[in-house]
């Protein structure tokens, strides 16, 4: 069984594109995960929330989504986050809000939980930058592993510590359980522009971190031309 795990698409239509391609490629997949804000930040909202449900066998819903249903505050948010959902809300019909509206903070299939902030309160958006904040949350839940996105920070922890996932595929130990921080398709913030997602093979018991390039140049033209903040462009390239 593989599962991929993709997270944090932030409607950035060519870094998705991107990362299904790359994924039609894997053998012997069984489903794809994603663990929400499809959109918020980036130019095209509509055609990654179709992507996502064409594609994804499942979604969990993310802080980004619920903010442009009305569910969050959006005075809540920093000024780039805030401006990009009152945009996005006005540019979504009733059909795509109800989709978004309907999808759940937290699924449970075969071993894993799946959520997009953190397994202890997934409604209540803690975010897990570093071992620390995962030693916080191991006794929220009991699954092998606990698959999370949000800070948009690939990392694998688990109840023994932080691994390197900078190597290729991670040789995972069924002793311990471990929270997989998947990273972001739409807007890296590690350092790396390349888009990011998941792997688990179980047959090998492993987890890779799959970071891509994709067409940023036009993402980021794309952000501009619509009139949102030239910083959200601009942070692609950096992948900051
Ligand atoms: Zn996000």
């Amino acid at each position: 069984m593989k599962i991929a795990v993709i997270s944090d698409i932030h409607g950035n239509l060519e870094a998705l594109t991107a990362c299904l391609e790359s994924i039609k490629e894997i053998e012997n997949l069984d489903y794809i995960a994603a663990l929400g804000d499809i959109v918020g930040y980036g130019a095209d909202p509509l055609e990654c929330i179709k992507l996502v449900q064409n594609n994804a066998d499942f979604c969990i819903k993310g802080n980004h989504d619920s903010a442009v249903i009305g569910a969050i505050d959006v005075y809540t948010f920093n000024m780039y986050a805030r401006s990009a959902s009152i945009w996005t809300a006005e540019q979504l019909s009733k059909n795509e809000k109800d989709y978004l509206n309907a999808l759940p903070y937290s699924i449970e299939k075969d071993e894993f939980l799946f959520v997009h902030s953190s397994p202890g309160n997934p409604e209540k958006w803690k975010y897990i930058f570093r071992a620390a904040d995962a030693d916080k949350e191991f006794d929220n839940f009991d699954n092998y592993i606990c698959f999370v996105g949000h800070s948009h920070l690939p990392g694998i922890y688990s109840t023994k510590g932080k691994l390197d996932h900078k190597k290729g595929p991670v040789k995972l130990d069924t002793s311990v359980r471990y929270i997989i921080n998947v990273g972001s398709v739409g807007q890296p913030r590690d350092g790396d522009p390349r888009l990011s997602y998941g792997l688990f093979d179980q047959e090998n018991n492993t987890f890779e971190i799959i970071r891509l390039k994709y067409d940023i140049k036009t993402a980021r033209e794309k952000i501009i031309k619509t009139g949102l903040m030239e910083y959200l462009g601009d942070r692609l390239l950096a992948g900051r």
